[in-house]
């Protein structure tokens, strides 16, 4: 009994430890849902027009997961091509813009912070598309600012 006591408590742990990583996350009606098992990187808010389109919002804040990490448990995204190579995922019925990712990085796909429930603790890191902002947002936050993406 005290061996199988033992397995089940590091059972416990394991499980406990794997939650601490897994994020969850939906659009506004609930039809998509989804599950993160990674880390965030390139936490930023982006100003470009297309962004701001796709959104309906003066910018977006985004962040960057591992494909193999990011996985839908729940309903049908759709996407809708913007540009060359980049694909928007968007819940068909309620409209909530949530991914996007592009043909030359298929290993990665950006989320919309604003849709994880974890979004209060992930804070945008930098501004990018900074030369197409909106004249009266005031993105003067102390962050970093790119006129275009962040290169390297
Ligand atoms: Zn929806
Ligand atoms: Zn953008």
């Amino acid at each position: 009994m005290v061996y199988s006591t033992t397995i089940f408590h590091r059972l416990r742990v394991y499980i406990l430890a794997m939650q601490a990583i897994h994020m969850t996350g939906s659009c506004l009606c609930g039809n998509i849902k989804f599950r993160i098992t990674g880390e965030f990187r390139n936490l930023c808010n982006c100003h470009c027009r297309s962004c701001r389109l796709a959104s309906g919002a003066p910018f977006v804040a985004w962040g960057t997961v591992n494909r193999s990490s990011f996985s839908f448990t729940a309903g049908e995204l759709r996407e809708f091509i913007s540009s060359p190579g980049v694909r928007r995922g968007f819940c068909g019925i309620c409209g909530t813009s949530l991914t996007y990712r592009q043909e030359k990085q298929p290993e990665e796909i950006d989320i919309s912070l604003v849709t994880v429930e974890d979004a209060p603790f992930l804070k945008p890191e930098f501004h990018v598309w900074v030369s197409e902002k909106l004249p009266w947002i005031n993105s003067d936050d102390g962050l970093p600012q790119y006129q275009e993406w962040r290169s390297g």
